[in-house]
């Protein structure tokens, strides 16, 4: 999914970790993305920029879409991040620059590696199922591996973890030994849970990773804390289980890792370290060099908007 925000603003990551548990519940705000999908922002947040290597969390759904055209994001650039398309209901057909066209469907991970360059599209398929429901969320690459070669990965099968009254499938990276197939970067937790009502647990988690829930569909209880769709439960670090208490069949993502020491520029669709880097991204797609080309799409790709005047300033990953 692209940022098609037409004036974003430079997301300014970073700041202390937090160095224990906390419970820090924030709201997220509605964001339209073209003509018929609003998604509930999560990550950036006024309250929060990162959590581990996660910088962007869309979660949109579910959403009757069986007389509309449902997901429609045009060809545009990526730089310096991961994407994860992630689906509880519906599929998105995802097609880039390196010739990759595939569909993904629920529970299965579409995973980006931007690296230096790519560009992408993403739609939902003609015909398609009836409901849409899912999340876009990206992952910052370290300095280190920032100008890495793209790639696309696929992943229908990923690893499952299971208690009494939850079913949990490891999106990427790692919970309690279990790991993604999904190539990461940096130490990072990617899970999805399924909790049935009533159902009481508690999750063993890594103590050096910091943490954060997001509900996608019910209510359930974190460490105490009624968890609903449209906001994010920031966790802290210095925490070796996660106490849940469903309040009704519910679902949730746990995201996690270790914190994100550098600081990033994150504008539109890039992250940078510099203004340049941003800048010269930006030229580099308007004149069609570096990104590459996206076939068999229907329509035109996506423009960049235009920068800020104010200069854009690398941020760690509080404010
Ligand atoms: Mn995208």
């Amino acid at each position: 999914m692209s940022n098609l925000d037409r004036k974003p603003v430079a997301t300014l990551c970073g700041g202390d970790a937090s160095t224990g548990p906390v419970r820090d519940l924030l709201t997220g705000r509605n964001v339209r993305l073209g003509e018929s999908t609003e998604v509930r922002r999560l990550l950036p947040n006024l309250g929060r920029r990162m959590v581990g290597a996660w910088c962007f969390v869309d979660h949109y759904g579910p959403d009757d879409i069986a007389d509309e055209p449902g997901m429609q994001v045009p060809p545009h650039p990526h730089l310096g991040l991961q994407t994860v398309s992630w689906l509880h209901e519906g599929e998105v057909l995802h097609r880039d620059s390196l010739g990759s066209l595939q569909t993904v469907r629920p529970r299965e991970l579409g995973l980006m590696t931007a690296g230096r360059a790519i560009s992408h599209s993403e739609e939902s398929p003609r015909p398609h199922a009836r409901l849409l429901h899912g999340a876009q969320l990206w992952v910052a690459l370290p300095d280190t591996h920032r100008h890495t070669t793209p790639t696309f990965e696929h992943h229908a099968q990923l690893p499952e973890i299971t208690a009494p009254g939850l079913h949990g499938t490891v999106i990427l990276g790692s919970l309690d030994g279990t790991t993604s197939p999904g190539t990461t970067y940096t130490p990072l937790a990617g899970v999805d849970l399924t909790l049935r009502q009533g159902s009481s647990t508690k999750l063993p988690l890594e103590p050096h990773f910091e943490y954060a829930a997001l509900a996608m569909t019910g209510s359930v209880d974190v460490d105490g804390v009624a968890l609903e769709p449209g906001a994010i439960l920031y966790l802290g670090c210095g925490r070796r289980e996660l106490p849940m208490l469903a309040r009704t069949d519910s679902s949730l993502l746990l995201l996690g890792g270790e914190p994100f020491e550098e600081e990033i520029l994150m504008w539109w669709n890039f992250i940078g370290r510099t203004e340049e880097d941003i800048r010269q991204a930006r030229e580099d797609w308007m004149n069609g060099a570096r990104f590459g080309e996206v076939h068999g799409y229907d329509g035109d790709r996506l423009a960049a908007p235009e920068l800020p005047q104010l200069p854009l300033k690398p941020r760690g990953r509080m404010r």
